[in-house]
């Protein structure tokens, strides 16, 4: 990738003191020389472990990150110029490509209009109802800044609603840094949960119930709500088995419970209508995050009209939020929502399967043991000749070899390309991983794999 001429205009830079590629008016820190490890180095010291996101401190698979100038495409560029193959698309939130014209091109247009108002305005209006629109469970849809917010309110909500307190979550699923669901997951049989993290205390969690993933669990009239990833993405890519969210959705029935569809990953992924299309299951809320903001903070959370309208100021359940509907991340996500047209997500199927099928064969002819289950539109990995075949749950994921991950994650950064540094993350295909760019992963791929073999 070369650096454009705007770049070096900008005279914050001085051209002579920079590396060359690197050199960038967005990361320019007046260092003169930057470099993953310095940069690194420096954020150390004014971010506790240098990342504001802790899977991005490379923890689980070693080293030091590197550290991100500018993206395009399907490649992201460090401060040092080196140029990536990147499969982490910011986990998710980037489905058409970093920097894509069009989310660009909206963004600059809404920005000038100014970034916040605190008062409604006609974008998030034309993004709730597209989102209806797509996905017809959420009748009404209040739109917030994350996928965390999306969860605590959701749950906030029902526990309104119902007048209960009790929620049943799965192991193994991730709902972001929500208290009331970081919890430890237990095995086995549905347990009550114990605090997943420091700073969350028992009484935080004294009200949740941890279940095993793909059983459905037997609920009582305690029960306010149950929250599921409908495919889980956050240990490895886990599909439902049949029966399970259906189940789900009888079982919410019987006692009065609500379905909440945790569609943080899934939603404008799987499907145009997310996975409750795919599996025609219908939930009573929804909470959305990552591609309906196109790679800008949102969240929001959808539901029946007369669930959702207990929401504050109609309803006596309270949400609120500054920044909440911002104008600069309906825009990118109105952008990215009209690129996502039916086609697309044929194609994006398509890929998926190719891009796994080339990983496997990789994988396959280096001897380096690794499947790599797609469901939909999302591709997993799971290493190890001991590894549980098929993955269904939580214990089965963690059968996985982290360390043979973290070596082969090493070995194809190494050759160009950008995994999750983490074991338990999705690889995340998109409209800018073309053939072509998949077919040069593929390569990476069958020379790292030997690496990792060995
Ligand atoms: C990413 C994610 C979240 C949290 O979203 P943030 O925007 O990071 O707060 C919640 N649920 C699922 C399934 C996710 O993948």
């Amino acid at each position: 990738m070369t650096d454009t001429a705007a770049h070096s205009m900008i005279p914050l830079c001085d051209p002579d003191a920079c590396v060359t590629a690197g050199c960038s008016p967005t990361v320019c820190v007046g260092a003169g020389v930057p470099s993953n490890h310095t940069m690194f180095e420096r954020s150390k010291a004014a971010i506790p472990g240098g990342v504001n996101s802790s899977i991005r401190a490379f923890r689980s698979v070693g080293g030091e990150p590197y550290v991100v100038a500018r993206a395009e495409g399907a490649t992201i560029t460090d401060v040092e110029g080196t140029t990536y193959f990147d499969l982490v698309q910011s986990y998710g939130a980037v489905i058409l490509g970093h920097a894509h014209p069009a989310i660009t091109a909206a963004v600059t247009a809404a920005v000038v209009d100014g970034t916040s108002y605190g008062a409604p305005t006609p974008r998030e209006m034309k993004l709730a109802e597209e989102i209806s629109s797509r996905v017809p469970s959420c009748e009404r849809v209040r739109l917030m800044n994350s996928g965390t917010e999306a969860t605590s309110t959701a749950i906030r909500l029902a526990r309104g609603v119902t007048g209960r307190d009790r929620i049943v979550t799965f192991a193994g699923n991730f709902h972001g840094a929500t208290d009331a669901l970081l919890v430890a997951g237990g095995s086995g049989i549905a347990t009550l949960g114990l605090p997943g993290t420091a700073g969350v205390p028992d009484s935080s969690v004294a009200e949740t119930m941890v279940a095993p993933y793909n059983v459905v669990p037997e609920l009582t009239e305690e029960i306010a709500a149950v929250i599921v990833e409908p495919v889980a993405a956050n240990m490895g890519v886990v599909a439902p088995v049949p029966g399970f969210l259906e189940g789900l959705r009888a079982e919410c029935d019987r006692v009065g419970a609500l379905l909440i569809f945790d569609e943080v990953i899934t939603g404008f992924r799987l499907a145009p209508g997310g996975a409750q299309e795919k599996y025609d299951i219908v939930p009573d809320i929804t909470c959305f995050g990552k591609v309906i903001g196109g790679g800008l903070p949102i969240g929001s959370v959808g539901g029946r009209a007369d669930i959702m309208e207990n929401l504050s100021p109609l309803g006596k359940v309270f949400h609120a939020g500054t920044l909440s509907g911002n104008p600069l991340a309906t825009a990118a996500g109105l952008a990215a929502l009209d690129q996502l047209t039916g086609d697309v997500y044929i194609e994006l199927l398509a890929r998926a399967r190719h891009m796994a099928a080339l990983l496997r064969d990789a994988c396959a002819s280096a001897g380096f043991a690794a499947r790599f289950p797609v469901v939909g539109t999302l591709i997993g990995m799971v290493c190890g000749e001991d590894a549980a075949d098929p993955v269904r749950n939580f214990d089965d994921a963690k059968t996985t070899d982290e360390a043979a991950y973290a070596r082969f994650f090493q070995a194809m950064l190494a050759e160009g390309v950008a995994m999750a540094p983490g074991a338990y993350e999705a690889i995340f295909v998109g409209l800018a991983h073309t053939d072509d760019v998949i077919d040069q992963i593929a390569h990476a791929a069958a020379r790292a794999a030997k690496v990792a073999a060995a």
